[in-house]
């Protein structure tokens, strides 16, 4: 039997490699971005206690009502902002199935989609995967991978269907402005190009900036998927749980797609979130918890003879390594979880063409110990 592959050129996740050879070299892992701290125990009470009811059955299509409004209403309280909880909001689970999902409902054969890379490494196989082609636009560290919107217009051509921005970046840890959102509108405005904003990190933003989602500049809102997931700010990636805000026409979309792919999620653990975030507390402290972090990484590195800007959210920390060796980032990432123990990503993976900067990616959200222990590795590279 012979298997046409639809994704000849797909191998496995770097993130999923990485993580392998950090556990087989018994190497700190700060390469996939997870916490390596527990959730609030409150959590997973809550989550006992569902279970324990007998919330184990099939959730809604669209997620339980207490969680659908809860995350209407958080959206309102934060950004003033109202979608509709039973139309305009669906849970998934995790962004990156609405992030799949969203893609597919509206891609079509032939259609281009824009995206700026470096970028999240799930985007161009959905694309393709639904007829679709991607179309990069390149921003580099040279100037700090700030996008320049007129290179982002001369992109656009009668085909392009959908633009893909992600705030706050990852890798990069850079963050859209007002300016940017503004730029941006003036571009799509009078169009029919649909956006996605993959705001995963919402909460994940320092040095008291503020987070410019999509659905904050009317212009882009109405014509906007934006994708969240609890995983990045409960510290509970492995519970994929994540949502779609999008105005009625286009959640209708997404949720013909979303029922043939998962059809719902996970019962219990929607009702414990939609407690949980009852208390705001429990987000509102998050971007002092990872600034801490972000600070406490570079503080442990500020010997080495890496180079960095500070990452302004994300719980990923870009470095330059150029006065160190010359080495490809994919050689070097592989060759350090091997040598000293201390596991990254670089960030060629999320360009189209794997170019390479010398910058490596290491993700903060670990306990103090192990960022000091890395920190002291690499301060003798
Ligand atoms: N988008 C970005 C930029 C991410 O970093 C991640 C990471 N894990 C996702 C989407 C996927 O989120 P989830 O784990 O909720 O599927
Ligand atoms: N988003 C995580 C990262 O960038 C990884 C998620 C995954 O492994 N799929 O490291």
């Amino acid at each position: 039997m012979t298997i046409t592959s639809k994704q000849p050129n797909t191998g496995t996740t770097i993130f999923t490699v990485m993580s392998k050879l950090a556990a087989d070299c018994n190497a700190l892992n700060l390469s996939q971005g997870f916490p390596n701290f527990d959730c609030s125990p409150k959590l997973t009470d809550l989550v006992h206690h569902y279970l324990k009811k007998g919330m184990n059955q099939y959730a809604p299509m669209t997620g339980i009502q207490p969680l659908r409004e809860i995350i209407a209403q958080k959206v309102s309280d934060l950004y003033g902002v109202n979608y509709h909880p039973e139309r305009e909001v669906t849970v998934t689970t995790g962004a990156t199935e609405a992030l799949y999902a969203a893609i597919s409902a509206v891609v079509h054969q032939g259609d281009e989609v824009i995206l700026l890379e470096p970028n999240y490494d799930s985007y161009a196989p959905a694309i393709v995967l639904n007829g679709g082609t991607p179309v990069y636009v390149t921003l580099t560290p040279e100037n700090e991978y700030r996008i320049d919107w007129q290179v982002v217009k001369s992109k656009i051509t009668e085909r392009t269907k959908l633009i893909i921005l992600n705030t706050p970046h990852n890798p990069t840890g850079t963050v859209l402005t007002e300016n940017d959102l503004n730029q941006l509108a003036d571009i799509v405005r009078d169009t029919n190009i649909l956006l996605i904003g993959d705001e995963v990190y919402e909460h994940i933003i320092f040095d008291g900036r503020q987070h410019w989602s999509l659905l904050r500049n009317e212009t882009l809102r109405e014509r906007s998927f934006i994708c969240g997931s609890f995983g990045k700010t409960f510290h509970i990636t492995g519970w994929k749980v994540g949502y779609c805000l999008a105005p009625k026409e286009l959640s209708d979309e997404l949720r013909k797609v979303h029922q043939w792919l998962t059809f719902s999620t996970m019962t219990p653990v929607q009702y414990a979130l939609a407690d949980f975030l009852k208390e705001p507390d429990h987000y509102l402290s998050i971007p002092a918890f990872y600034q801490a972090k972000r600070d406490k990484f570079l503080a442990c590195i500020k010997d080495s003879r890496f180079s960095y800007t500070h990452a302004h959210g994300s719980f990923f920390q870009c470095v330059n390594y150029q006065q160190i060796t010359e080495e490809n980032d994919y050689d070097l990432a592989i060759r350090l979880t091997h040598e000293i123990g201390v596991a990254s990503i670089p960030v060629s993976v999320f360009y189209h063409q794997k170019n390479d900067y010398k910058i490596l990616r290491f993700c903060f959200a670990k306990d103090d110990e192990t960022l000091e222990k890395a920190g002291e590795r690499l301060s003798k590279l």
